[in-house]
């Protein structure tokens, strides 16, 4: 069972905190879309095509900028080559292109769940943040999701924002939980050295929040979505039970995937399971148009099963479940040395990790701090 990533690359306008790869020029939509189509028809017969594919995640970008035909080009395509059998086809939407209309119409398509990026409610957040969306446009998203019964959705918030302040995060969270959302990713802002934001910040005209301030508001999230019977199953995403995103958490669990579009990473397994490859489709979209699908891959890496150990012990301890640690032993042939063992005891102590016999996880202090306790551990290696 394997999982399909697309990646579209256009987006009205550049908000100010974004380093993902996209274009504003949307006059290249449709080439892009026949060059996407030529990429999927490209894997007829390969191999790869032996996989069920039960994920497909269209992502961005803004994939709302896609009308009717355009997906109508990207399913055919994929129904042609692959056997598609997903239990989540996800996509990305932005809340001033949604209209009921387009909601069903995405249905249709078998898009069942819908990721909404709301980011805030409050107009001057937004306005900093630079999004195409105001407050009323993302209050009639989620309501339109409500109205045409779409099957099930999540709503992504950013917090740590400059300026914001407890009160303001606090009514962003309020609003969003009016409409009972099954699935929040909320992400605490980074700052991107080559984006708007970020150049900013080197100018010394923004002053981001310090670590309290963020943590503070870590806090303020757990709690009232905790309260609204929503469980932190990752750093980054909480959810109602049974409402877990199932390709992310394949992500995190090393399921094999395929990237298609400029940017878009693919990993995949050998036979043997005992090495992986991963590569990337270069950032390149006037190349993608122009050439041969197959030339935009740049080199191949293979990663061998003490590489694949670490990069799955460091996305599963950033879960709820955390780490098995005979998960650890049988497929990846990985143990902890002796420093990593202490370092481990170390951190049971401080309450930052916990272990049962089987079993290594973060507590809620631990993932607060978990990108720091990883790098911690693995450089004990
Ligand atoms: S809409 Fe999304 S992908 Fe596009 S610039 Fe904004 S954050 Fe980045």
């Amino acid at each position: 069972m394997s999982g399909i990533y697309i990646h579209i690359p256009f987006c009205k306008q550049a908000c100010s905190y974004c380093d993902f790869y996209f274009k504003t020029r949307q006059q290249l939509l449709q080439p892009f879309t026949d060059a996407l189509e030529n990429e999927i028809l490209s894997f007829q017969n390969s191999s790869f095509t032996r996989s069920q594919i039960s994920t497909i995640y269209i992502g961005g970008g803004t994939p709302s900028l896609l009308n009717e035909r355009q997906l109508e080009q990207i399913f055919s395509a994929l129904n042609k080559v692959f056997r598609l059998e997903p239990d989540e086809v996800t996509m990305e939407l932005n809340p001033d292109d949604v209209t009921p209309g387009y909601l069903k119409m995405i249905r249709n398509f078998g898009v069942g769940r819908a990721s909404m990026g709301v980011q805030s409610f409050q107009g001057e957040i937004l306005e900093f943040m630079h999004r195409a969306h105001n407050r009323n446009e993302a209050l009639f998203a989620l309501e339109a999701l409500q109205t045409t019964g779409f099957p099930t959705y999540t709503a992504d918030l950013i917090y740590g924002n400059p300026g914001q302040t407890l009160s303001m995060l606090e009514q962003d969270i309020r609003q969003l939980l009016v409409f009972d959302p099954p699935h929040i990713s909320a992400y605490s802002l980074t700052i991107e050295p080559k984006t708007r934001l970020g150049k900013q910040v080197q100018l010394g005209r923004i002053d981001p929040p310090g670590d309290v301030t963020v943590s503070e508001h870590s806090d303020l999230l757990y709690d009232l979505l905790e309260e609204a019977g929503m469980i932190q199953y990752e750093v980054s995403n909480y959810a109602k039970p049974g409402k877990e995103a199932v390709h992310n958490s394949n992500y995190w669990n090393h399921k094999n995937y395929l990237g298609f579009g400029p940017s878009a990473h693919s990993f995949w397994w050998d036979d043997e399971g005992t090495t992986a490859k991963r590569w990337q489709n270069r950032a390149d979209l006037t190349g993608y148009i122009e050439n041969e699908p197959k030339k935009i891959q740049t080199e191949n890496e293979i990663l061998d099963l003490h590489t694949l150990a670490e990069e799955r012990l460091m996305l599963a301890l950033r879960t709820k479940e955390g780490i098995s640690l005979e998960e650890l032993e049988q497929r990846y042939d990985f143990s902890f040395t002796e420093n990593q063992l202490g370092y481990i005891s170390g951190q049971i102590h401080k309450g930052t990790i916990s272990r049962t016999k089987n079993r290594l996880k973060m507590t809620r202090q631990g993932l607060k701090i978990s990108d720091f306790l990883l790098v911690d551990l693995l450089s004990r290696g």
